[in-house]
């Protein structure tokens, strides 16, 4: 199992990109994708422009948060479901033990889900005696490998078929293929017998809607239908940013995000879910649970430098975009969370200076912007995040991460600060320099404190002369 931690960003991110296998089937995803995702918003019926109308809606949203949460709640109650509000990961997981056990359960079906990643719980259902099985091909096949998903919509990315056909042979007791549809098969079936089988169903929420009161669960394979429907309890666990205050602000956001995660125009199921099955309906749960989750996000929620990155509907798209994700992968960012979207919510969920390393490690190129569906400005706010590791910051309880950075810098503002200042420490560098070892007429080390530099690049010399000096001698 990979440990997830974000402390170990620098070391994972180095195995990854020695991993040819991996950059392989990185570089497949970003070129299927990139592209394709971009024609999607192209091909919109209103346009590109949809992107900015679709932010607007999450700004409003994530703005009214209180009353549509309430507005959802009291909808869900009316309609037979129980509402619960967990404050943090403990709360969740407990509240979710607590029903299975009141329920005898045994067995828990899940359907994919990002934010039950996020508190832990199929090693808390594990450790409760309870058997969770991922249904989503993806997510079943990191789960048989004992791994985590590398990946917010594709978690087995990161697999080739042929691992795929192996882990299969071992596990299910098949004859080794790498034939897809035979490996989707062998999957279905094993997993067939789970869904008959189950007591309790999970799943997550891509997004509610508090006008209706109803959530939308997206998926490509139908098995959270099967998840949903079938075991006579079901319980939806849900991030509380992600509801949308009308149908048809919630109907534009399906749309983008379907655009977003696989560049489709509609997943290939989508479940209207709000309640437990009616009398006189034969299919449906018994029972319906709906745990809101917030876990650190009223404090994102109260910070306006980062509330944004709660208008975030977890698409996948600035993954499939950033040069950074497209060489590591999703294990370095080292929680739930992986790409440009991971490197400024891990900081705030876990702590900034514990997973200092990810807003650090991303390049600022834009690319995520360009390709969120909703117009999320994430470079700006990894700046932020940057600027609060610089100088650090109480309400974060952040400390400066390179104190001896910071003054490093003071102290180049304070050359730069006068002429003759900068001047002499242009001579005593070209005095220094001669020290330093070279090759090819560039410094292959500088040393403390600026080695850093150095480590992955040359360093080209101070030139023997100024441009102001060579102005004056060809002036003369
Ligand atoms: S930040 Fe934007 S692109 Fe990235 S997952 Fe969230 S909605 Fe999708």
């Amino acid at each position: 199992m990979h440990k997830l931690d974000p402390r170990r960003y620098r070391q994972t991110a180095r195995t990854a990109i020695g991993d040819p296998v991996l950059q392989g089937a990185l570089a497949n995803l970003q070129h299927r994708l990139k592209t394709a995702t971009a024609e999607a918003y192209q091909a919109l019926a209103e346009g590109p422009g949809l992107r900015q109308i679709a932010h607007d809606i999450r700004r409003r949203a994530i703005g009214n948060l209180d009353t549509l949460l309430s507005e959802l709640a009291e909808r869900i109650t009316q309609n037979g479901g129980r509402v619960f509000f967990a404050a943090d990961a403990d709360e969740a997981v407990t509240h979710c033990l607590d029903i299975a056990r009141r329920h005898g359960v045994k067995l828990a079906v899940k359907g994919k889900s990002m934010v039950t990643e996020e508190i832990g719980l199929n090693p808390a259902l594990a450790a409760a005696g309870i058997e969770p099985v991922e249904t989503d091909l993806g997510e079943y096949i990191v789960q048989l490998a004992g791994e985590r998903p590398s990946h917010i919509i594709a978690p087995a990315v990161h697999k080739t078929r042929r691992q795929i056909g192996e882990l299969f042979a071992r596990k299910l007791g098949i004859a080794f293929t790498d034939d897809p549809p035979t490996l989707t098969l062998a999957a279905r079936r094993a997993l067939r017998e789970k869904f008959l089988a189950a007591d309790m169903g999970i799943s997550g929420v891509n997004l509610a809607c508090a006008e209706t009161g109803h959530m939308a669960v997206l998926s490509n394979e139908g098995n959270i239908r099967m998840s949903t429907t079938l075991p006579r309890v079901h319980v939806a666990f849900m991030g509380m940013e992600r509801i949308a205050h009308r149908l048809v602000d919630h109907d534009i956001l399906i749309r983008l995000l379907c655009r977003g995660a696989s560049a489709q125009k509609m997943a290939g199921y989508v479940s209207y879910i709000g309640g437990p099955a009616r009398p006189g309906q034969s299919d449906g749960p018994q029972e319906f649970h709906l745990i809101i989750v917030d876990n650190g996000r009223s404090r994102i929620l109260a910070d306006q430098t980062f509330r944004e990155i709660l208008y975030c509907i977890r698409c996948a798209a600035c993954l499939n975009v950033c040069p950074v994700y497209g060489k590591i992968g999703g294990y370095p960012y080292g929680f739930a969370y992986s790409g440009p979207v991971g490197a400024v919510v891990t900081p705030l969920m876990t702590g900034i200076n514990r997973a200092a390393d990810l807003c650090q490690g991303e390049t600022l190129c834009g690319a995520c912007r360009q390709a969120c569906p909703v117009d999320i400005d994430i470079p700006r706010m990894l700046l932020a995040l940057r600027a609060k590791l610089a100088a650090g910051d109480r309400d974060w309880d952040v400390v400066p991460a390179h104190p001896a950075e910071a003054r490093l810098f003071d102290f180049w503002a304070w050359i730069m600060g006068r002429r003759r200042r900068y001047d002499a420490a242009l001579s005593a560098a070209r005095l220094l320099q001669r020290l330093l070892p070279r090759e090819n007429g560039l410094l292959r080390r500088l040393p403390p404190p600026l080695s850093g530099w150095t480590e992955s690049r040359d360093m080209p010399p101070v030139a023997p002369q100024s441009f102001l000096q060579r102005k004056r001698k060809r002036g003369k």
